[in-house]
């Protein structure tokens, strides 16, 4: 039985400030549940703040990317000891608008994630197909090297923090979900070949969230999937009100 988790992509909004008024009206509403855990993705600048929000509670504190080196003269970039010294838990990795936008490919997603492991961060990795790539029926294709080159080198002992997000890239942003079955199907694509290179146990117990414009009212359907474990939710998840339906919504 695999726990939902919920995590919350803020990209690049809110202030601390506002980062700080988000968590003190959504824990009230988010106190009673027990089904799901949920994390905060935050930039950078947010999460001593966040951290500091959410402590003496349950939900934790997630960076959006990280470098997969301890220290060094990479200018503008966050170590995997800084998140840690602040109290950060989690980290994205291999997000779509940072593969797009920032060169992110799977070997790079590949290094942050050993490294993230090294340093008891959870990562939750990003994967997911282009518009383009699922019309010419590439879907699995790039879902099994995505998931291959990303896991690879990963010891099967090591792996069970391992969390993924299958975002598939038209549906992020786009008020384009995918339906539920188009969902499942890429979700069971990426258990299969989890199973593949870490084995079945692995497989089985490694929880796999959708992402793509996830909202209220269609988080029920997307979670009652039977390889479908939770959600990333981007721009549902910057209203506490709206994230704290979604919350609720994943208990299927
Ligand atoms: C995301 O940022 O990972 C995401 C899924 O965004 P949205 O929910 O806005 O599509």
């Amino acid at each position: 039985m695999r726990k939902k988790l919920i995590a919350a992509n803020w990209k690049m909004y809110k202030t601390p400030d506002e980062a700080k008024t988000f968590v003190k009206e959504f824990i009230p509403l988010v106190s009673g549940q027990k089904h799901a855990d949920i994390v905060l993705c935050a930039s950078p600048t947010l999460l001593p703040a966040v951290v500091d929000a959410t402590r003496n509670n349950p939900i934790r504190v997630s960076a959006q990317d990280m470098h997969w080196m301890d220290q060094g003269a990479y200018t503008g970039e966050t170590s995997p000891l800084m998140l840690k010294a602040l109290g950060v838990t989690h980290v994205l990795i291999g997000h779509s608008e940072r593969r797009q936008y920032f060169n992110e490919t799977d070997e790079s997603v590949n290094l942050k994630l050993k490294s993230a492991l090294a340093h008891g961060l959870t990562p939750i990795v990003c994967v997911g197909e282009l518009l383009a790539e699922r019309e010419s029926n590439q879907t699995e294709e790039v879902l099994v090297r995505q998931t291959s080159i990303g896991l690879s080198g990963i010891d099967a002992s090591a792996a069970a923090p391992i969390v993924i997000a299958y975002e598939p890239v038209w549906a992020i942003g786009t008020g384009r979900t995918a339906t539920p079955e188009i969902a499942q199907d890429a979700h069971r694509i990426i258990r299969e070949q989890v199973a593949k290179i870490l084995g079945g146990e692995v497989a089985a117990a490694m929880r796999i969230l959708y992402g793509g414009s996830v909202k209220p009212d269609n988080t029920g359907s997307l979670c009652a999937c039977a390889d479908i474990d939770g959600a990333l939710v981007g721009g549902a998840s910057l209203d506490p009100k709206s994230f704290a339906a979604i919350v609720a919504g994943s208990a299927v």
